[in-house]
């Protein structure tokens, strides 16, 4: 008898003991949470100076004007090879496979053309935010980007980690 009350002393000691290890790392984890988020919302309030915005917004206003010369061009080539096409039906000179590569050619032009103006939406999207005050966060955790990765690709919404996650997610993988 004696032994079996020792036996549930212990075990309610050690129950004890548990329990507050359990408290403690969920009050450690909660804790870690909270401070992350501060952190975040500390992070959100980081900006660029303003004369670094209206670097970059040098920077990405030049390359609009790039894009939009590059579109121009494009429908310019679009339009000459309808052109060269239509004279090939009329004139029947054409060899077969003149034309196919004239297909091919407009094909390609359309699928730059979808490129490049998917590209300038991320530019005018960037441009928006630098009005905002906003370029240069993460809109994903709200961290600076780094100016090495605006540099490189100053049309840039995520930062290189967010990049890397959320390319990750795209490939199926966790
Ligand atoms: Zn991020």
């Amino acid at each position: 008898m004696a032994v079996k009350k020792i036996d549930k002393k212990a075990k309610k000691r050690i129950e004890k003991k548990v329990e507050k290890k359990v408290e403690k790392k969920v009050e450690k984890k909660v804790e870690k949470k909270a401070k992350k988020k501060i952190e975040r919302k500390i992070d959100a309030k980081k900006r660029f100076a303003k004369k670094e915005l209206e670097r970059y917004r040098q920077k990405l206003l030049a390359e609009r004007e790039r894009i939009l010369r590059e579109l121009g061009r494009i429908a310019e080539a679009i339009n000459e090879s309808a052109e060269e096409q239509e004279a090939a039906k009329q004139s029947y000179s054409n060899h077969l496979a003149d034309i196919s590569t004239d297909y091919m050619e407009k094909e390609k032009n359309y699928y730059y053309a979808d490129q490049e103006g998917q590209y300038l939406k991320a530019i005018e999207a960037a441009i928006e935010r630098i009005n905002r005050g906003e370029y240069g966060q993460c809109i994903e955790c709200g961290d600076l980007i780094s100016e090495k990765r605006l540099e490189a690709v100053p049309a840039a919404e995520l930062c290189i980690s967010c990049k890397d996650k959320k390319e990750k997610l795209e490939r199926g993988g966790r």
